[in-house]
């Protein structure tokens, strides 16, 4: 079965699939993916713990108290999260406490949409405690796991919004968007993701979100019938590449070569290519 990962990856570069996932070479941790992991296990574990919190928090709680109470949560855990990481950012090269202050403003501002959203919520249906948590809409669900065996086909969702009758997807990225809506590679992501919600529950899942963490923009992505299409074609693509013996060639874009973490063992082998020519 084939990983939503590895479709974007060949979209990044064959070659460098193939290096990784035919030849089994392993890219030296890169600063930016480490801190996107970092990222990444902060969402998840405020996702997965978020109903003990709400369900201490009291109706009667001013707007500063729930913010409060917000922002530690989030502090403790991000601060879990660096701990837990510390391995790989010492390898990237990183100070655990250099990421930890990076961070600490991007999830204070998290804290406070979140806990504007609770907090609405709680005061405009007069609940709290376990009721509120039974009641407030969406539920969120990361990193979701699913598969599909008529698609071939798995991933590991970062958020999923999940509605009365609605399920959307929602892809957490680093980095910036483009000028105009969002990177084709991750609207083919959450194409796929979509793609495979829709499989698992059977219902129509239209739309998913992008969320561009560090330029805190959220685009909404339409999942039109030529996203779905690429999916499939790229689902091919990929199981074709892992049956070929034959390396892809170099990437016309020099620009991906260039933050490339196994550009030194790719370009050394273009040498031994020529001169089986
Ligand atoms: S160096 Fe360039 S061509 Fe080689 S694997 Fe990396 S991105 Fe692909």
């Amino acid at each position: 079965m084939v990983s939503v990962t590895t479709l974007t990856s060949y979209l990044y570069c064959p070659r460098k699939l193939f290096l990784e996932r035919v030849e089994g070479y392993v890219e030296i941790p890169r600063g930016v993916l480490v801190k996107g992991a970092v990222k990444h296990r902060v969402f998840d574990e405020l996702t997965s713990s978020e109903e003990q919190l709400i369900s201490s928090l009291k109706k009667s709680f001013d707007w500063d108290t729930t913010f409060e109470q917000y922002k530690s949560y989030f502090s403790r855990i991000l601060r879990r999260a660096v701990l837990k990481s510390a391995k790989q950012i010492k390898m990237a090269q990183l100070n655990p406490m250099a990421v930890f202050n990076e961070f600490q403003l991007f999830f204070s501002k998290e804290a406070e949409t979140r806990a504007r959203y609770v907090f609405d919520f709680m005061q405009k249906n007069k609940i709290d405690g376990s009721e509120l948590w039974s009641q407030l809409v969406p539920k969120i669900k990361s990193e979701y796991k699913v598969s599909s065996q008529v698609l071939d086909l798995s991933g590991k969702i970062d958020r999923v919004e999940v509605y009365p009758e609605q399920l959307i997807p929602i892809e957490i990225k680093s980095g910036n968007p483009p000028r105009e809506g969002a990177w084709e590679n991750h609207k083919v992501q959450l194409a796929a993701y979509a793609l495979l919600l829709e499989d698992k529950f059977g219902i129509k899942v239209s739309e998913g979100v992008i969320h561009y963490v560090d330029a805190n923009q959220k685009i909404d992505v339409s999942i039109n019938p030529f996203l779905r299409e690429q999916v499939k074609e790229l689902i091919k693509n990929v199981k074709l590449l892992f049956k070929s013996r034959k390396i892809p060639p170099i990437a016309e874009n020099k620009n991906k070569c260039a933050v490339c973490g196994l550009r030194k063992k790719c370009h050394s082998l273009v040498t031994d290519e020529k001169q089986n020519i």
